[in-house]
Formats: C-alpha cells, sequence, structure tokens
C-alpha cells in the first residue's frame, strides 16, 4: 500500500492562509491575495491566483514589497494616507515648572523623553542620542544638567578644580550607555546652545539632585529653578555629612 505523502510546505501554507482569513475575519482592513512565488498582490477574484491564494491585509502586503497586479488593479493606498499612519503624535516636552512639581522625585519617567548617553563629557555635562526627537530637540544633544554645578575637568583655561576628577567619574560610571529619561524647565537651552534638562535615570531617580545628594557638586542657583528649595537641601546635608567635595581634606 502506498503511504500518502503531503508537502510539509503545503500544510504551512494552508495553516497561514486559514489563520489570516480567521484573523482578517475580525480586521475592518483592506484584504488582497498573494500567491507563493509571485511578486503581485491580487484582488480575489484574479486569474493568476490558479496555483495558490493567500490572503493578506493589504498593509502587510506592502510592507512586504508587493505590487498591485495591472490585470485585476486592487486597491493602491494613496501616498498621503501612508504618510499620515506614519506619523506619531508629538507629546508637549516634559515641563516640571508647568507641572508645578515641587520635588524632583515626583518627576514620571514615562512622560519624558527618552536618551541614550553616548558621552558624559563632565560632572554635569553629558552628550545624548534621541532616537525619534520631538520638534524642538535634535538627535545628537549637549546637555548641561540643571540646578547643579560641579568642579571643573574640561575648561579651556582653568586649571582642574578639586574633587572635579571625581564628579566626572562618577557621572561616567553611572550613566555612560545608559537610557536616560529628559524633563525640562523654564529655558530649554543656554546661551551656548546646550539643552538645559533634568536627567532621570530608569529607576526614576534624578541625576542632577544625585550629584548633589552624594557630594559631587553644589546646587547651582545664580538662575532660579522648579527645584531650587529641594537642591538647596540636599547640598546642606551633604555639606553636613562631609560627603565627596564636603570632605576634609
Ligand atoms: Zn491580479
Amino acid at each position: 500500500m502506498k503511504s500518502i505523502k503531503i508537502p510539509v510546505a503545503l500544510i504551512v501554507s494552508v495553516v497561514i492562509s486559514i489563520a489570516c482569513s480567521l484573523f482578517l475575519l475580525g480586521a475592518t482592513e483592506t484584504t488582497v491575495y498573494v500567491t507563493n512565488s509571485g511578486s503581485k498582490y491580487h484582488l480575489e477574484t484574479c486569474t493568476s491566483l490558479s496555483r495558490s491564494k493567500i490572503a493578506v491585509s493589504l498593509e502587510d502586503a506592502l510592507k512586504s514589497g508587493y505590487q498591485a497586479c495591472s490585470i485585476c488593479k486592487p486597491p493602491i493606498p494613496s501616498q498621503n494616507k501612508t504618510r499620515l499612519t506614519q506619523t506619531r503624535p508629538q507629546q508637549p516636552l516634559y515641563r516640571v515648572n508647568r507641572l508645578n512639581l515641587t520635588a524632583s522625585s515626583q518627576g514620571e519617567i514615562s512622560r519624558m523623553v527618552p536618551a541614550e548617553v553616548v558621552d558624559p563629557v563632565d560632572g554635569d555635562t553629558i552628550r545624548v542620542r534621541i532616537p525619534n526627537p520631538p520638534p524642538d530637540l535634535k538627535t545628537v544633544e549637549t546637555i548641561r544638567m540643571l540646578g547643579v554645578d560641579t568642579p571643573e575637568t574640561v575648561h579651556p583655561h582653568k586649571p582642574v578644580e578639586r574633587f572635579g576628577k571625581e564628579a566626572s567619574d562618577f557621572t561616567k560610571e553611572q550613566l555612560l550607555s545608559a537610557q536616560v529619561y529628559l524633563a525640562f524647565d523654564w529655558d530649554l537651552r543656554d546661551r551656548y546652545g546646550r539643552l538645559l534638562a533634568y536627567v532621570y535615570t530608569a529607576d526614576g531617580r534624578c541625576f542632577n539632585a544625585t550629584l548633589i545628594q552624594e557630594g559631587y557638586g553644589h546646587a547651582y542657583i545664580s538662575y532660579t529653578f522648579q527645584f531650587i528649595d529641594e537642591f538647596k537641601g540636599l547640598e546642606q546635608a551633604a555639606r553636613t555629612g562631609k560627603r565627596g567635595l564636603w570632605g576634609d581634606l
């Protein structure tokens, strides 16, 4: 007796067809048909579908590079329509002054701009890469962290200040290649064009505050900012605790 062998490819294509059909029953999108070996997509009634007939969504057919058949003329989405679906709605920048937050711990990282640290320049300055930057931001930005000043290490005319190296090393160790989240305040940039931001880490902590808390920098109060009272308090506690910069010589 001869056993009947069913090619695996056939079973797979039948299963995929059934799965697609079932899925598309519940979907409102346009269904088109492709074959196992062809490069065009078709209407269900097209004569070119004699060999195989696989139902797919129009969106998936286009994504996979299928072209519209010139015989049965299936629908072609307009350029505008395609562009609309690709544009994501932009959230306004997360600005702590507008939200009237009173403590850096109130920041919600899910609403902030995500970025990756590519180069920690100094204790209080980093370079980041921002994928899909919102309209006011660029793909690569230099960030001056708001409300904190760490001792200088890279100033062209000044010698390295006491504890500058430690502060710079701390920022490198904590932030190099890290995923961070950016929050903003009154002014978006300083006069050098650097982005002024609060840098939050994935655990929801504000790194600007951490620098002051650990004694790597002091609260920078020449300009006002939303968390000025908190940062002054953190500096006072670091001084009292003789942490970092405030330790005995
Ligand atoms: Zn066709």
